[in-house]
């Protein structure tokens, strides 16, 4: 066995999976997928392949020949908590490709399905989240970015709703006897009341990126290539496309900075409140949290970072979880870049001082495990939703302005579309990353100690605290709060959430809780409806004993899957002992049901060590 990444049972010295033709029949009822799969390796095989699965049942598995004949299989008995269970074929001599049908499981750790009174079409909904380990939840496959797939999928589902998929929409039409590949029965597959939604995904993605949706979802066009999708009806719809107006523009701006933009679309899909990330960068069409559609065009942020993905991470991608900072950290830069040309230095640099805290806040968080303030880090054994953080997108971003301030930034630009153009749909790690740079940077590692940036914990002396009047106007407004003075009219007069969520950060942590709530009665910050700001408030009051605020944080606890802000609202209340820990413990459970699984998880295991 010769294992290529520490969280998939994926074997080095066997072919990986290239292509998967896959038939979904989504079952709303049972929250249930009944599935087939037709997999094509990189190149004949004989004898055993491992696949990762978690909690799919798997009920046949034969040769692709016709017709076609069994192929002997065993699922692990006893599932690993963290990979879940290899599925190990035996494949006759020289196969090719295979054929697989399957089950997923209702708790299928990718999808969430939400019942039609927890939508706001009121329609059933189910959406996919397979970063990190989760595709195997959904399909057996070689669940590593290592092994870029093309695929092909079929999603039957009921006739009142639509689907969305990142991947090229074929197109509508009715179920055919042919379609099911023996997912379902083919009664089943063709009845009354089911369509198929069919897509194409012709260039080659790591699983993490495989990523569906089906509900009452509708459409309104941005551009000649993008389009917001989302469920709710028309006032969702016609506020989207307000808050989303400039992404032509911004994928423009992505192109004159990172080169041509490789996926043809780029659509959005906003989210019921119960998706875990702000956004997920799924190819052709990114996955968003509702929260980014404030009002104020100020989303556009996230999906500047989503769209940067576009290049960094899905065109390069990291090998594995460990060079997670070559999607992230690279990605935050060119994100900053995007905000720069489209709203200002100013505001980048507001956006650069947020991730200054917050970098600060995790050497906080990990003091007690260093190894995950690594721009590299060693992730056997570890769940990566469990140590999920800052660290690979703001270290990541700092040790990329540190190269940026060395060779200027007219060579860096130069270098990173460089480095895009000769590493397009690879997966590759760090040491790549850093052989290529010393190759077309000459002597490099005698200016920079890129060996304590990748391999040392905290942060490098060389790393840089932002540099604008606004931010520097705002920290020094922090830290007079202390004496007790509260920002005035004037001082705040054209802050947005950005500012406020700054400010908030950089308040000292022992406030007393009369200040708290004067600062609330003066701004209502605790009433914001940018959740950023709302969250950044409700997590100071928590920590400054504020009981009156209860009310609030359980509300939004309840609203709000997304993890940006369960993590710190279970935390801060968990850490404090009696009253507070207890409120975390009931609100979750009942919240629980209203989570995705991964969000769920996490609150839970952020419960659990506080218990
Ligand atoms: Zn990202």
């Amino acid at each position: 066995m010769a294992p290529v990444d520490p969280h998939s049972y994926t074997d080095g010295a066997h072919p990986v999976t290239k292509h998967a033709a896959l038939s979904f029949y989504l079952d709303f009822t049972a929250s249930t997928i009944h599935a087939s799969a037709l997999l094509t390796l990189s190149e004949p095989h004989s004898g055993d392949l491992l696949l990762d699965t978690r909690a799919v049942s798997v009920h046949s598995a034969t040769t692709a020949a016709d017709p076609p004949e069994p192929i002997l299989f065993s699922l692990a008995a006893s599932p690993d908590p963290i990979l879940g269970s290899a599925l190990t074929l035996t494949l006759p001599p020289d196969t090719t490709s295979f054929h697989l049908t399957f089950s997923t499981s209702p708790d299928a750790s990718a999808l969430q399905w939400l019942a039609p009174p927890q939508t706001a079409s009121a329609q059933p909904f189910v959406f996919s989240q397979c970063q990190s380990i989760h595709a195997r939840s959904i399909f057996p496959c070689h669940d590593t970015p290592a092994a870029r797939i093309t695929f092909s999928l079929l999603l039957n589902v009921p006739s009142q709703l639509s689907a969305v998929a990142a991947a090229r929409h074929v197109g509508r039409r009715d179920p055919l006897p042919s379609d099911h590949c023996g997912a379902c029965d083919e009664a089943l597959w063709c009845a009354p009341g089911r369509v198929v939604e069919e897509f194409e995904m012709e260039q080659p993605v790591p699983p993490y990126l495989f990523a569906f949706a089906a509900g009452g979802i509708g459409s309104r066009d941005l551009g000649p290539r993008t389009r917001v999708y989302a469920e709710g009806g028309d006032k969702v719809l016609d506020e989207a496309a307000r808050e989303f107006a400039g992404v032509e523009d911004m994928v423009k701006v992505g192109e004159d900075l990172f080169g041509p933009y490789e996926w043809e679309r780029f659509d959005l899909l906003v989210l019921p409140p119960s998706f875990p990330y702000g956004g997920m960068e799924n190819p052709r069409m990114v996955f968003l949290t509702p929260t980014v559609i404030k009002g104020d065009a100020s989303g556009a942020q996230v999906v500047a970072h989503e769209l940067a993905h576009s290049w960094t991470g899905n065109l390069i991608t990291n090998k594995t979880n460990e060079d997670f900072w070559l999607n992230e950290g690279f990605t935050t830069y060119a994100e900053r870049r995007i905000v720069e040309v489209v709203q200002g230095e100013e505001r980048a640099a507001l956006n650069m001082g947020i991730g200054w805290r917050g970098l600060n806040q995790m050497m906080e968080r990990f003091k007690d495990n260093m190894e995950f303030t690594k721009l590299k880090p060693k992730m056997a054994g570890i769940d990566p939703d469990d140590v999920y953080s800052e660290v690979p997108y703001e270290k990541g971003f700092q040790f990329l302005w540190r190269i940026e301030r060395q060779i200027g930034r007219p060579a860096f630009d130069e270098f990173i579309k460089k480095y895009i153009a000769m590493f397009k749909f690879q997966s590759i790690d760090t040491e790549t990353f850093l052989e290529f740079l010393k190759a077309n940077v000459p002597g490099i590692e005698n200016q920079i100690d890129l060996h304590l940036w990748v391999e040392g914990t905290g942060i490098p002396p060389d790393a840089m605290e932002p540099d604008s009047a606004i931010y520097k106007k705002i920290c020094s407004l922090a830290a007079e709060f202390k004496s007790g003075k509260l920002p005035s009219e004037d001082e705040v007069a054209d802050w947005n959430g950005q500012e406020w969520e700054l400010y908030l950060e950089n308040l000292p942590t022992d406030v007393e809780a009369s200040q708290v709530t004067a600062l609330d009665e003066r701004y209502k910050l605790s009433e914001s409806r940018d959740y950023e700001v709302k969250v950044a408030f409700l997590q100071l009051a928590i920590s400054a004993g504020c009981k009156c605020y209860f009310n609030e944080v359980e509300k939004c606890l309840k609203q709000v899957g997304r993890m940006k802000y369960l993590r710190p609202l279970y935390s801060s209340l968990a850490k404090c002992s009696g009253e507070e820990k207890m409120l975390a413990q009931r609100i979750f459970s009942e919240a629980q049901e209203f989570y995705h699984p991964i969000a769920r998880g996490v609150a839970e295991s952020i419960l659990s060590k506080h218990s």
